[in-house]
């Protein structure tokens, strides 16, 4: 039942250049349980086998197989109201977290995004203190970038988060075109 939203997202996620082959990873919350995408599955194509359900706090024989990210969705979860999360590596976006520390975005899609701020500038922070900083970020945002790897965007559909993705991703896309613009007519 939950099968066709994962499959449609993941293969839109992939087509639009999102997400690579084997990377991105997407969950929903059912209570205290989780249902997340399997280590290294292909968001492409989806299917049964790839959908990895264990708990929120407790472990059990499936946690090893879910996705790598699985640390990160269960503090969103423990911390947010999300019941949706979609992880993606948006070229543009992280291009700018690479620069930026927040990205203030600045047309239509964008105001539905409210500005995104980039964690992780600290390298130091432990992968643990850096899944508390995404989670606490997304208290007040619905989506966050994290520097030089990608984005957690949340919702209460696995859709409605993958808007969010695109919408950043847009936003992104014009900023960096801008700012080639504007650095090819300073040098002519
Ligand atoms: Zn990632």
């Amino acid at each position: 039942m939950f099968l066709s939203q994962f499959q449609s997202v993941g293969h839109d996620l992939f087509t639009r250049g999102l997400v690579s082959s084997h990377t991105g990873n997407l969950s929903i919350r059912l209570g205290e349980r989780i249902i997340i995408t399997r280590r290294v599955s292909q968001l492409v194509s989806l299917c049964e086998n790839d959908l990895i359900e264990t708990g929120i706090s407790k472990n059990d024989r499936a946690t090893p197989l879910a996705s790598m990210e699985l640390p990160v969705h269960r503090v969103i979860y423990r911390q947010t109201p999300a019941l949706a999360i979609v992880h993606a590596h948006p070229p543009h976006a992280i291009a700018l977290s690479l620069t930026e520390t927040e990205i203030v975005l600045n047309d239509e899609g964008l105001s539905v995004v409210g500005p995104v701020p980039v964690l992780g500038w600290h390298t130091e922070v432990s992968q643990l203190k850096l899944a508390d900083a995404i989670a606490q970020a997304l208290k007040q945002h619905r989506v966050v970038l994290v520097r030089g790897h990608g984005s957690f965007a949340i919702g209460q559909l696995l859709e409605e988060a993958y808007s969010l993705t695109t919408a950043l991703e847009e936003s992104c896309q014009v900023i960096c075109l801008l700012k080639s613009l504007r650095a090819s007519s300073a040098k002519g």
